[in-house]
């Protein structure tokens, strides 16, 4: 499998050379060049096999430069139930007849992103090590991403992680968790400033081209396609474990903010997995929303992107979409090119011509869900099922229950546990939400965490006097 640019401007190339870049060359995003059809067969063929086993299968198609044996063995490091804390890894949750919810929150930081970035620990590392060299992620998190890709990376041989995060800002919950990692290799650096602040300072370092190849320094965002690759695994594990046999099929809810999710969801759809609707579900920033309803995308500012009880879908551009609409106008990198400058240019694109193949052809269906609407969720799957959801599942639920069809499981992904957002859970049900055993006492742990001003520089000289001799 080789790998092309959404803009056409990119030779062709292996996984493992896309795997440590963020955008291609040209400015797009990668894709593979066709997207592989799993039949029938195959697919009931795979009715027993464990996560790790079902991953290793799905993820052949599309790495192709790594050995089935050796892939075999990054899955199986990646999904264990020491690190999940459930033989299942994924587990299915039923809130009632016809809503499912799909357990993606079961790693170390209680939220789906855990999922791509444990296998991404592992290829990074192993990757790393055949070629014998290292690299230096640097990233700005406000909260999810970061601690999810430093639970993937510590101790990890070649990979030394700078993550950057603003200075009193995150929850005591979120700090706990980042800042009580002892691993050698990962360096939190507490910024004296805001969470875009800690964004510029990324940015003007992995621009500074020359500093870039000193430390070789990359990223791990939401548009590295190893991430999208190793989500499309869950949507075949949900699908193999609430049906019986083939052809039936299933519908998927997704709270989505940057698009990466869902986007594994239509890769999974387009290889055949027999899934009905894919329901896309946002919060007050509707941007996607707005595309699936009427056809036009149009971006928010800053200023106009609200901060909502479902923080993580706090988006006002969806940094995965491009992927999308490269398949939505016929994999034509011409036709994406001349709608990133309309975008550019005027702020919004318009593909109306095209919406009655949204849902037709692609399945996709969206609805908004608000504040309110998440209390009201959270409220009544407690009251009913037992069940306490976060806020951004509660999105995914209420969304949901408005596409349901009978005699079609609807799978809601659960992107984060109640735990992670005490605050709305309380106001929701007037009590807080459990902490998981694994996490209890981390308040007590020693942190380790630098913190500086908001300063390029000071971060700049940290890196060179911290990195490794190689
Ligand atoms: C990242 C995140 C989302 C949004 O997922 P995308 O892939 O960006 O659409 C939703 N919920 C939670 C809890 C998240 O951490």
């Amino acid at each position: 499998m080789k790998y092309l640019s959404t803009r056409g401007g990119m030779k062709p190339q292996a996984f493992c050379d896309i795997l440590l870049e963020g955008l291609a060359p040209d400015g797009g995003l990668t894709m593979p060049e066709f997207l592989p059809k799993v039949s029938a067969d195959t697919l009931e063929s795979w009715r027993g096999l464990s996560y790790a086993t079902l991953a290793t299968e799905v993820l052949g198609y599309f790495i192709t430069d790594i050995s089935k044996g050796d892939l075999n063995k990054l899955t199986r490091a990646a999904y264990t139930k020491d690190i999940f804390s459930t033989e299942d890894i994924v587990p299915l949750k039923p809130l009632s007849r016809d809503l499912t919810l799909l357990g993606l929150s079961e790693g170390p930081t209680l939220a789906f992103k855990d999922m791509a970035m444990q296998f991404l620990g592992q290829v990074f590392e192993y990757v790393l090590g055949k070629r014998r060299t290292s690299i230096t992620i640097l990233g700005a998190t406000s909260g999810d991403t970061g601690s999810a890709a430093e639970y993937a990376l510590r101790g990890k041989r070649g990979v030394s992680v700078y993550m950057l995060s603003p200075y009193g800002r995150m929850s005591d919950f979120q700090r706990a968790q980042m800042y009580t990692l002892q691993d050698e290799n990962i360096h939190n650096l507490a910024i004296r400033g805001v969470f875009d602040e800690c964004q510029d300072i990324v940015k003007a370092l992995s621009s500074d081209l020359e500093f870039k190849a000193a430390h070789r320094v990359g990223a791990v965002n939401s548009i590295n396609w190893a991430r999208i690759a190793a989500q499309v695994v869950y949507y075949f594990w949900g699908w193999l474990r609430s049906t019986r046999k083939a052809g039936e099929v299933v519908s998927f809810a997704v709270p989505s903010g940057n698009f990466g999710n869902i986007l594994s969801g239509h890769i999974a759809r387009e290889m055949g997995l027999p899934i009905r609707k894919l329901v896309l579900a946002t919060n007050e920033n509707n941007v996607l929303e707005e595309f699936f309803r009427t056809g036009v995308y149009r971006p928010r500012s800053a200023e106009q992107t609200h901060a909502t009880s479902s923080p993580s879908m706090d988006i006002s551009r969806a940094s995965n979409f491009e992927r999308f609409v490269y398949d939505l106008v016929g994999r034509d990198p011409a036709r994406v090119r001349e709608l990133w400058q309309q975008l550019a240019d005027k702020g919004e694109f318009d593909l109306s011509a095209l919406r009655s193949s949204f849902e037709q052809r692609y399945g996709f269906v969206s609805g908004v869900s608000t504040h309110a609407d998440r209390l009201q969720t959270i409220r009544d799957v407690h009251r009913d099922s037992g069940v306490l959801i976060d806020p951004h599942t509660a999105d995914g639920v209420k969304v949901a229950a408005a596409h349901v069809e009978p005699g079609i499981p609807m799978l809601v992904l659960e992107t984060a546990l109640p735990a992670k957002f005490g605050a709305t859970i309380e106001e929701a049900i007037g009590e807080s939400a459990p902490i998981p055993a694994k996490l209890q006492g981390l308040a007590d742990l020693p942190q380790r965490v630098e913190v500086m001003d908001c300063d390029a520089q000071l971060v700049r000289e940290y890196i060179q006097s911290h990195s490794a001799t190689a």
